[in-house]
């Protein structure tokens, strides 16, 4: 378990075990829990165990950690029997809709989802 460790933010505090979450998946480097709000359906979050503030902190080191990143994402979508389809979003940034600093990739799923602006978690 590395790099989890930014005191006060709440996706590192899951990774520490110091807050709970209901996990659905998780290795070394990567978890997945089901969202605490869930705006479908299925509504879950891939989260790097390091703390990566946004898209616009990763460097060329973490390009290993996103690959597996993805891989998990469709390793759960299988797990969720997603075959009719997912909706995967990275928030990114204050008007990217992103309310907690530590990168994580939705996975939502279990409606019809068309592209609608105020759709988006
Ligand atoms: P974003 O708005 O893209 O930063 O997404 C943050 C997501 O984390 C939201 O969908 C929240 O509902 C979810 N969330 C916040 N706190 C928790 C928590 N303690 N456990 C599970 N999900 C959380
Ligand atoms: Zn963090």
């Amino acid at each position: 378990m590395t790099n989890t460790n930014e005191p006060d933010c709440i996706f590192c505090r899951i990774s520490r075990q110091e807050a709970s979450a209901e996990y659905v998946y998780e290795d070394e480097t990567v978890f997945v829990i089901k969202d605490r709000f869930p705006r479908a359906p299925v509504h879950l979050l891939v989260i790097p165990r390091k703390h990566i503030a946004r898209i616009d902190a990763l460097s060329s080191g973490d390009n290993g950690l996103i690959v597996h990143l993805f891989e998990v994402v469709r390793l759960v979508a299988a797990t969720y029997h997603l075959e009719a389809g997912y909706r995967v979003i990275i928030n990114s940034g204050a008007d990217g809709g992103q309310t907690v600093s530590h990168l994580h990739v939705h996975i939502i799923a279990g409606k019809c989802l068309g592209f609608r602006e105020d759709a988006a978690p």
